[in-house]
């Protein structure tokens, strides 16, 4: 299945609520002919755009090809939740991967919050950041964990954010009867994603890079230089290519393939409640992820509707009914929303891994690619930008230590993984609901 095509018109940003609130820039054009440059990116998403405008930066002669529109992947329709640390959390990494590994990537996610922060501050990038994310427990077991972690997080990495919320602050905080407790970051946020895409986008063409359009690669001739085809008949030449397509990849890497597993996942935005009733589901305009491993997400938007993320559905083609597949968990998490209409639903593909860390890998000696940041990857395919730009210029420092995270295959072979990933999922969202 062609995920790139199978869910989306080509070329046409989605019609999600983000794309109202910007003015879309005409396409630009399409790659045509022969093309020399010393780095061919691939993918204009924040990984594409983040790397592209880093190695222009440095001084490289930078083409990026997309086969849509820039931001028209996961990067413009996402739930826009900028995440300090890693997707997996701290603890567990020392238990895997050892403390100094785990104070490593600690580190990195610090860094790649303040990239993002650092990036909209240089190029002047406006998308709405508003401070504070909470993490939601939805049973009251899971609560003394999340009290023990922020105080973990302050305690051994300095990290004196982050606050644990019991039964009471909660509810003050979040108008749903569904939490128990959980913690308030205030050194995460949320933004408009499609905002930050596009801005990312100008910063990049105004550093001289070349974004070229609908310019889907079909094919990769290795060697020096290698040779990158578009389905549109350009021959790219480059130096060093980068490889940024995440969750639709699809044959164009079969290694990473191997490793980095598309799913989708849901977003719709109510109406406009008005300031009062928005303020009644979240109190303080801070963004919520919640603990079901079918992750609810949710924050308000500057026009007070209720963007709300979640949804179970694990083919690869979008429901029919987009809406009702999000009003289910939206309902359950806010009863008080029945009645309130969606206006906008629309969905995206994201990319996991086994262990939910990122895959950063070296193809060939002039081959790179990064993916699969689990759902945690405005900030993190910023940063994965941002090292594949440094490794391109010689300096592998950061991208060694995300490249030897490890990353297994998924079982199955490419025919059965998406049974077995969509038989994991179900069985972990009826656990959900234990
Ligand atoms: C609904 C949803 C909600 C999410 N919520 C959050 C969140 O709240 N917080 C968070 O941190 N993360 C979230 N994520 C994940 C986050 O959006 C992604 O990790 C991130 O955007 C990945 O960026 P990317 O540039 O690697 O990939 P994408 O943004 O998907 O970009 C890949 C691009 O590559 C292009 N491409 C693919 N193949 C080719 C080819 N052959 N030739 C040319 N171009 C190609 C595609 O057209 C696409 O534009 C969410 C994702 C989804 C779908």
């Amino acid at each position: 299945m062609d995920i790139l095509t199978v869910n989306d018109r080509p070329g046409r940003y989605p019609e999600s609520w983000y794309a109202t609130t910007v003015d879309l820039p005409p396409p630009a054009p399409a790659a045509q002919g022969a093309v020399a440059c010393d780095v061919c990116v691939v993918g204009g998403g924040y990984t594409g755009l983040s790397a592209a405008l880093h190695l222009a930066q440095a001084g490289l002669d930078v083409v990026l090809l997309e086969a849509n529109r820039a931001g028209w992947g996961a990067s413009g329709r996402n739930g826009g939740q900028v995440n300090v640390g890693q997707r997996v959390e701290q603890d567990a990494l020392e238990r895997s991967l050892g403390r100094d590994e785990a104070r490593r990537l600690w580190e990195l996610g610090l860094q790649s919050v303040e990239l993002v922060h650092a990036l909209c501050a240089a190029h002047g990038i406006d998308c709405d950041y508003a401070p504070g994310v909470i993490h939601a427990d939805h049973r009251a077991r899971f609560v003394a964990h999340s009290h023990a972690y922020a105080e973990k997080l302050a305690r051994d990495y300095g990290y004196d954010k982050v606050r644990p919320l019991d039964r009471a602050e909660i509810r003050d905080l979040v108008g749903s009867p569904g939490y128990h407790g959980g913690s308030l970051d205030m050194g995460s946020g949320h933004l408009n994603p499609l905002k930050y895409a596009l801005g990312l986008a100008r910063a990049a063409r105004a550093a001289g890079v070349r974004i070229f359009e609908q310019s889907r690669v079909s094919g990769i001739e290795e060697g020096a230089p290698l040779r990158i085809r578009t389905e549109g008949g350009a021959t790219v030449t480059a130096g060093h290519l980068v490889l940024g397509c995440n969750g639709y990849l699809g044959g164009l890497a079969p290694r990473v393939a191997a490793r980095v597993m598309p799913i989708n996942n849901f977003v719709a935005a109510t109406e406009p409640l008005g300031a009062e009733r928005a303020a009644a589901l979240i109190r303080d305009n801070h963004a919520i992820g919640d603990s079901r491993f079918v992750i609810n997400y949710f924050r308000l938007s500057p026009d007070h509707r209720l963007l709300f993320g979640g949804g179970e559905s694990y083919g690869y083609r979008f429901p029919s009914d987009i809406a009702a597949t999000v009003r289910k968990p939206m309902l359950e998490v806010f009863p008080q929303l029945r009645g309130t209409r969606i206006t906008h639903a629309w969905g995206g593909t994201l990319a996991i891994t086994m262990r939910r860390l990122p895959h950063l890998a070296r193809l060939r000696s002039n081959i790179l690619s990064a993916g699969g940041y689990s759902g945690h990857g405005v900030a993190m395919a910023t940063l994965a930008g941002q090292v594949m730009a440094e490794a391109v210029a010689g300096q592998a420092g950061r991208f060694d230590v995300m490249a030897r995270l490890p990353c297994p295959r998924f079982p199955g072979g490419r025919a059965l993984r998406s049974p077995l990933l969509a038989l994991a999922m179900t069985w972990y969202a009826l656990r959900d609901r234990l």
